[in-house]
């Protein structure tokens, strides 16, 4: 079977590995195809990466693409060429490909140059490439890559995957143009979509058939270069968690990762998938329809932390399911303690009233150390608006248990959520700083507007709600025009 290499491209964070590739390369070796991956993203960030807006030069052409006032309280750069705000721009911009292939401007194209990518794909004898894009940032490095890979006429097959394909297949699929970066793209879950290609590739096969798939249909007689757009397979697949073997972390710089410390490593992890609650509007997950939860047999859980151990430096792991369940929690720190497994461990989870403080006891003694729960907002107004289905003072009580049970609590907060007023925003503000003996670490998010979440798919509600508020602003311009008037006419002004 042909010779495939997953990639983590830049730019992403590098305090821990993300969890995609080491998944992904756990399926494909299992099923016996040759694969191995790379972190390229922690070679850019640690000895190419000029800085937050190093990159930018005072007359570059693509200034214009750039916020004339970076927001400097958002917890990330929007004045970068690996910006949401710049990516965003360039890819609808006539600039995209003088960007891609300007050596000068476009940083990631000056390290693949200098760092002889291209050159480390041949030596490796690559024949499918597979970008993991989870974040827009890391899609320009990933287009030029593609780029510059077809420039040189190889024979490799260029796949991109991950959360950003997901959110946006739609709109790659309206694109022809993006037939210049890649040749075909996996949305929702990679494993079998992934496996089916690399077979149907190696056996010159039909790839109209392959679950989750755009692709570029090859006319009869022609090779693949000569497709003029994308097409969607029809065929879907979600996988069986309890079928999928561990993460294999093969390949990647553990020891770089800034979360190591004394050789001992921190892994990503997963016991399930998708959110068992799915019903916040703003979710960015995954675009809907959902796939549905599911999660892995807690005793599979464990026979997979056992093989991470023997095999890697293990300090701890990050649960990244997007909403661990309490019933979940309970099953796999009952088997944790039965197997008697040194290991330390943190995960998300949301604000659920199924909480108890026997669950966070439990979790304790299994190594938990740290819970990060998803609260948003204290205004229950808001709350109820995203569907967060979180009641304050449920969260209040749940806080206090897993307080009491020893564990650190980690909260994720937005600002901006539409309709949010100044006043709200204040009281989520009072709301921490009166629970500030409960919470280690409060992350704050500022509300992004992704495709495929609920209030992307039905604006409506949010724009009544607007109109609404629109409406009484005018009212209230109404009152005071005719109270002036009034008093005008008292005093007897003219
Ligand atoms: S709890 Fe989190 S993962 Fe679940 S639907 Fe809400 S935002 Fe999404």
């Amino acid at each position: 079977m042909l010779k495939t290499l997953l990639v983590i491209p830049p730019k992403y964070g590098i305090d821990y590995p993300p969890l995609g590739t080491p998944a992904l390369l756990g399926y494909l070796k299992s099923k016996g195809v040759e694969a191995e991956q790379v972190d390229w993203n922690m070679e850019y960030c640690l000895a190419f990466d000029s800085g937050d807006s190093g990159d930018i030069n005072k007359n570059s052409p693509y200034k214009h693409l750039l916020p004339d006032k970076p927001a400097s309280e958002m917890p990330y750069n929007d004045n970068t060429y690996s910006s949401f705000f710049f990516t965003e721009r360039i890819l609808s911009s006539p600039l995209l490909f003088q960007f891609i292939n300007d050596s000068k401007e476009n940083p990631f194209h000056r390290f693949i140059l200098e760092k002889k990518l291209i050159d480390e794909i041949i030596q490796r004898k690559i024949r499918i490439l597979g970008l993991s894009i989870i974040s827009p940032s890391q899609v320009i490095f990933s287009f030029t890559l593609g780029y510059l890979l077809k420039q040189t006429g190889l024979k490799i097959h260029i796949v991109i995957g991950g959360q950003w394909v997901s959110l946006y297949k739609k709109e790659i699929l309206k694109r022809n143009d993006l037939t210049a970066f890649f040749d075909s793209a996996i949305f929702f879950e990679g494993e079998t979509p992934l496996f089916r290609l690399i077979c149907e590739l190696s056996n010159g096969g039909d790839l109209s058939n392959i679950p989750n798939l755009i692709y570029k249909p090859v006319p009869e007689g022609f090779n693949q270069g000569t497709a003029s757009g994308f097409s969607l397979s029809e065929s879907h697949s979600v996988e069986k968690l309890n079928d999928l073997p561990c993460p294999d972390f093969d390949g990647l710089p553990l020891n770089k990762y800034s979360t190591t410390s004394d050789g001992k490593v921190s892994l990503t992890f997963e016991t399930s998938r998708e959110c068992y609650w799915n019903k916040c509007v703003y979710c960015v997950d995954l675009p809907h329809p959902k796939q549905g939860y599911r999660v892995k047999n807690p005793s599979l859980v464990v026979r997979d932390i056992k093989n991470l151990l023997q095999k890697y430096p293990l300090k701890e792991l990050i649960i990244s399911d997007p909403a661990m369940s309490p019933n979940q929690m309970r099953g796999i720190s009952r088997e944790i303690i039965k197997e008697d497994l040194k290991i330390q461990w943190w995960c998300w989870t949301r604000l659920d009233k199924h909480w108890t403080k026997d669950i966070f006891e439990l979790a304790k003694k299994a190594g938990c150390r740290t819970i990060d729960f998803g609260l948003e907002t204290a205004s229950q107004r808001l709350l109820d608006f995203m569907q967060k289905g979180i009641n304050i003072d449920i969260a209040k009580r749940v806080l206090n248990d897993c307080y009491d049970a020893g564990l650190e609590i980690d909260l994720q907060m937005m600002l901006g959520l539409p309709t949010e007023t100044k006043e709200e925003a204040l009281e989520t503000v009072t709301f921490l700083v009166e629970n500030r003996k409960l919470i280690k670490h409060v992350t704050f998010n500022i509300y992004y507007l992704t495709p495929g979440c609920l209030i992307h798919g039905n604006p409506l509600p949010l724009i009544s709600i607007i109109l609404r508020r629109a409406a009484l602003y005018m009212e209230i311009l109404r009152n005071m025009a005719l109270f002036l008037k009034t008093i005008f006419r008292h005093f007897n002004f003219s």
